[in-house]
């Protein structure tokens, strides 16, 4: 697209998933302004997902970057990567860098993201306990990672889950310790969950639930060991934990932004002070079709969040909302799951265990669908449920020899 010359400066403060779209976006929609885009941590911009996935399995062909740095020159977006911005102040505009730089902006957007939470009790095994956020994480887990080696990961949320999954790939001995009673209980419902539950003990992943540590040391001959409230002792050679993250919100709080489970925003994109904007994990945004403000820790949010406030930022036109979306591999087996998990019924489509597609109905209109190693009914199933479909031809949409594709263009259903 041709850009129109502008004297204006915009900054995006956070290089990540949504950091780095929200540069990409402005230049492609045309702004030829002043782009700034400002990282704390040193590297290019990179998709966290490969992180517990391919950096750990294929480590030498892993490609996580996400443009390459002629992409930034190219695009005459400047980069301050590895400098984190320290102060922000709403009424004169100006953005302040550890560096000491100051910078004026016109619009600011921030993409700060979420760090991996902090767990003091495992924490205190020093280079034995180990999470997954950043690159840096990743690597140091990579190398940690081998064939026989004892990996206790606490937490059954996908960090944990997805690092049991490659961690035993790579012929680790791996248990998994779950505090509540089932795994996924953020992000899946419980069928789902019994199902992935069945994939890692087939894979010979011990997993244990209602597990509460109490205690986490190091034996005589240096192997961790994490005892249980009800004296149970789990030993092994690395801790890796996943228990939720902790919201970059220090910067927009402090700078007297409204913060409440993440940065609120408006269906523009835009928080409590005009003129700076928020995306990606860290941004709570009001939805006015549902009524209330939703935050997502979600690739796809992070990838289309961005797009769409940068799109409000330039044409003042409100977000498009996006449906829920996610997917994670384990064992080579990928499961994906789209809009609402909180559904009366869950119906199925194929009759094969590892292969199959479910609706998720409420008040008999699909809010909701999972695929289990069938990716390509995905795009259709979101169709369905973006418009709500209420099923007269159930069973139609039930049977697998029927194209769901050609249904849905069809409406069929
Ligand atoms: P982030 O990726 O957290 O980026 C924010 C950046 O801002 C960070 O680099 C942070 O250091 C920086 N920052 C913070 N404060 C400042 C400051 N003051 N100054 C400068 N910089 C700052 N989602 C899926 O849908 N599918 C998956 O398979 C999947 N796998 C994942 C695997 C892993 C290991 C992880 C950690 C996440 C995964 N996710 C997955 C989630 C997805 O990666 C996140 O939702 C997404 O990265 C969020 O992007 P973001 O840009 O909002 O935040
Ligand atoms: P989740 O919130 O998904 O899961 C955290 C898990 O840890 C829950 O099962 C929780 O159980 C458990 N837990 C919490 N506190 C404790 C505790 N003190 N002791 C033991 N267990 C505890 O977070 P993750 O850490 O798994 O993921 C972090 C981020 O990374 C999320 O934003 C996630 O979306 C993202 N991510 C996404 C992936 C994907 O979409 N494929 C893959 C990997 C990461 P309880 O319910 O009892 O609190």
């Amino acid at each position: 697209m041709t850009q129109k010359t502008s004297k204006e400066c915009y900054i995006v403060v956070g290089a990540g998933q949504a950091g780095a779209v929200a540069v990409s976006s402005l230049r492609e929609s045309g702004f030829g302004g002043r782009i700034l885009l400002v990282g704390d941590e040193p590297h290019l911009p990179y998709e966290r997902p490969p992180l517990s996935k391919e950096v750990l399995l294929t480590p030498a062909t892993a490609k996580p970057t996400i443009f390459d740095s002629a992409f930034y020159s190219s695009q005459n977006i400047e980069c301050r990567f590895g400098i984190p911005a320290t102060h922000i102040d709403i009424h004169t505009h100006m953005l302040e860098l550890a560096s000491g730089e100051q910078i004026h902006f016109d619009k600011l957007l921030l993409a700060t993201g979420a760090r991996a939470r902090p767990y003091p009790l495992l924490d205190a095994l020093g280079k034995d306990a180990l999470q997954l956020r950043s690159m840096k994480d990743a690597q140091a887990l990579a190398k940690r990672i081998q064939p026989g080696a004892r990996i206790l990961v606490v937490g059954g949320g996908v960090i944990g889950l997805e690092v049991a999954a490659s961690a035993r790939t790579l012929g680790a001995e791996v248990t998994l310790l779950e505090r509540g009673d089932r795994l996924m209980a953020r992000a899946a419902p419980v069928h789902l969950a019994q199902a992935l539950l069945e994939l890692h003990r087939d894979q010979g992943v011990r997993c244990v639930f209602d597990v509460d540590l109490v205690k986490a040391d190091h034996a005589a001959n240096g192997s961790v060991q994490l005892h249980s409230q009800n004296g149970e002792v789990f030993v092994g050679d690395l801790v890796v934990y996943g228990i939720g993250v902790h919201l970059n919100v220090e910067l927009a709080q402090a700078s007297g932004l409204k913060v409440e489970d993440g940065i609120l925003i408006d269906e523009y994109g835009m928080t409590s002070a005009p003129g700076i904007y928020a995306a990606g994990d860290v941004a709570r945004q009001w939805q006015p079709q549902l009524g209330r403000y939703i935050r997502q820790e979600t690739w796809s949010n992070a990838q289309n969040q961005a797009q769409s406030v940068v799109r409000s930022m330039l044409t003042g036109l409100p977000c498009d909302p996006d449906l829920p979306w996610y997917w994670t591999d384990q064992y080579g087996s990928n499961i994906q799951v789209a809009g609402s998990i909180e559904v009366d019924e869950w119906v199925t489509r194929g009759n094969r265990p590892d292969r199959y597609t479910q609706f998720g109905l409420r008040d008999g209109c699909v809010v909701g669908a999972i695929t289990f190693n069938n990716g390509k009914e995905m795009r259709p199933a979101k169709q369905l449920i973006s418009v709500a479909a209420e099923l007269s031809n159930p069973e139609l949409l039930l049977d697998p020899k029927q194209d769901l594709r050609k249904l849905v263009v069809q409406s069929a259903l």
